[in-house]
């Protein structure tokens, strides 16, 4: 099967030393990216490791499409265990890291130990060297860009740098890269600022080879990327703000309600008036991403996407663009996952009663990074603070909800229930289907299997890696059995391994069914959770067996 080639590089930065492993075994099994990730975190991380702590350990992992030159391939993945979920998480990015990433030879860098110093971590395909930045103490994304480009004519496509959310420890800290691009959910940027990694840096001319897959599949991939009229390409996500509004399924004012008065000031034509103009992802022809300038008061930004516009929108009962976009700036800068950022500050504006007020929410956006009063209790998360706020817990392991609504959604409340990444739609992606009407969006019963095929087979998307965007649009499986020379089933097992390792690293830290929930009821929950363990070959109490996992993980 097709996979990535490269060693892994070890970085420790308590001793501040590097060695590099042959895993060639590990890549054949698990492609690259999350899945080659997963099984590295799983057997080197303790199962009993503070998530910030010396002990963890973090991925940074290209798939082996990241040296192709095909549309919907310019994302990494990294993996850790989460601050915020407590279990194995991996998040993937865009941007332009992929290709300075493979320069360097390695497929996967895991970053180890803990700096007493705060470190600048450069990469090259010569070796690795440790920089002492002390000055960069509080620096934010953009400042951290600026610095290492005066210092050594490095860009943001060469850099992995956390904000101060990130040296604060916030939960949901994110890693970005190319200054805008977010390592996002799950706090990964807080595992770096635990070990005093203020950046990573990646170059070099060194690529391993490959022998790169079916070259008519991916002509015919980027030539459709590139001739496709989807409103993707001009609005990204932001068209479905008027669409799950108009539907009655987009969270709003903390959870609480399901549609927004004021949706229409902003949705995705009010952020394509924004946009000035178009941008990518490497090698990416699809070019959806969205670079926003408001005239009046010069402020710049990427995005807000969708996401972005619930939790700092509708969920925060802001009906103005142009705030959104600052809120999604502010993030950027300081480095956070604006959904858990935007949904945070939401439970707090349902405590306070305090709804709508812009001034207060970008008070708290800089709270939260520099951990300031309140702003220290929010860092913590909704999962942890809501009852000293007294309000509901919209989470499932700790990751508050994506905008996705499983109360009409029903398939993705069953997805938000089980996956180990708690409540977020990435796993799965079991609301496309349902809101494409290839299953009932109504009810979870019978839908166990369709969610086992959407989980395993973006287990594989995050390790080839390819972006979800391609997904379904011009990669189906027809399209995965010519890239990887494999049939369709034999590829969802990688998936299936991927998954299973999660789950039995989280059940060796006690996880089991009883996190397994929703704050909500849907029809045949429980039964369609039990279904789901049956037919993943889990027992009753969500637990992995052995056996299921003994093949392909370290003893227990
Ligand atoms: S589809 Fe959009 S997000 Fe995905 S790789 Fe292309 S430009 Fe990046």
């Amino acid at each position: 099967m097709l996979h990535a080639n490269g060693s892994l590089l070890t970085v420790d930065v308590g001793d501040r030393t590097a060695e590099t492993t042959n895993i060639d075994d590990e890549l054949s099994e698990f492609i690259g990216g999350r899945g080659v990730s997963t099984k590295l975190a799983h057997d080197r991380i303790p199962f009993d490791a503070d998530p910030l702590g010396p002990e963890n350990r973090v991925y940074l992992a290209s798939g082996p499409l990241q040296q192709s030159s095909m549309s919907f391939t310019g994302r990494m993945n990294m993996t850790g265990l989460s601050p915020l979920t407590d279990g194995l998480l991996s998040s993937n990015a865009g941007g332009y890291l992929s290709r300075n990433f493979i320069g360097t030879g390695h497929s996967v860098v895991e970053v180890a130990g803990e700096s007493e110093e705060l470190l600048a971590v450069h990469v090259t395909d010569e070796g690795v060297e440790f920089e002492e930045v002390p000055e960069l103490e509080g620096a934010t994304v953009p400042e951290v860009t600026e610095e290492m480009n005066e210092r050594y004519g490095l860009e943001s496509e060469n850099l992995v740098s956390i904000g101060p959310a990130g040296e604060n420890e916030v939960r949901f800290a994110a890693a970005m890269t190319y200054d805008e691009r977010a390592f996002g959910r799950g706090g990964l940027g807080a595992i770096l600022g635990s070990k005093n990694v203020k950046c990573l840096t990646f170059e070099g001319d060194s690529a391993p080879d490959i022998e790169l897959p079916n070259e008519d599949v991916q002509m015919d991939v980027h030539r459709q990327a590139a001739t496709s009229d989807d409103i993707f390409r001009r609005q990204g996500t932001t068209h479905l703000v008027q669409i799950l509004n108009d539907n009655f399924s987009l969270p709003t004012r903390y959870f609480s309600e399901m549609s927004f008065e004021h949706a229409e000031k902003i949705n995705g034509d009010r952020v394509e008036e924004k946009k000035y103009k178009k941008a990518a992802c490497s090698v990416c022809a699809f070019a959806c991403k969205l670079p926003t300038r408001d005239e009046a008061t010069g402020l710049e930004t990427e995005g807000p996407e969708f996401e972005t516009v619930m939790a700092f929108g509708s969920n925060s009962e802001v009906g103005d663009i142009v705030e959104i976009m600052k809120s999604n700036q502010l993030c950027d800068d300081l480095g956070m996952d604006s959904i858990s950022c935007g949904n945070t500050i939401a439970a707090y504006l349902a405590s306070e009663d305090e709804f709508g007020n812009v001034e207060l929410i970008h008070e708290l956006i800089e709270k939260i990074a520099h951990r300031e009063g309140v702003g220290d209790t929010l860092a913590e998360g909704i999962d942890r603070i809501h009852e000293d706020l007294g309000v509901e817990n919209w989470t499932v392991k700790g990751m508050d909800f994506a905008a996705h609504d499983g109360r009409v959604v029903h398939g993705q409340g069953l997805s938000y229930a089980v996956a180990n990444r708690g409540g977020d739609h990435m796993y799965s992606t079991m609301m496309i289907p349902e809101y494409n009407d290839v299953i009932p969006a109504e009810g979870t019963a019978g839908k166990a299997d369709f969610l086992i095929d959407h989980e395993n087979r973006n287990a594989v998307r995050d390790s080839a890696v390819l972006c979800q965007f391609g997904l379904g649009r011009v990669i189906e499986e027809d399209v995965f059995e010519a890239l990887f020379d494999e049939p369709y089933e034999d590829i969802l097992a990688v998936g299936d391994r991927v998954v299973n390792l999660e789950r039995h690293f989280s059940n060796q830290r006690g996880r089991d069914a009883s996190d397994d929930y929703l704050p909500y009821d849907l029809p045949d929950l429980e039964s369609s959770i039990q279904e789901y363990y049956e037919h993943r070959g889990w027992t009753d109490d969500g637990i992995v067996p052995g056996d299921l996992v003994a093949d392909f993980a370290q003893a227990d």
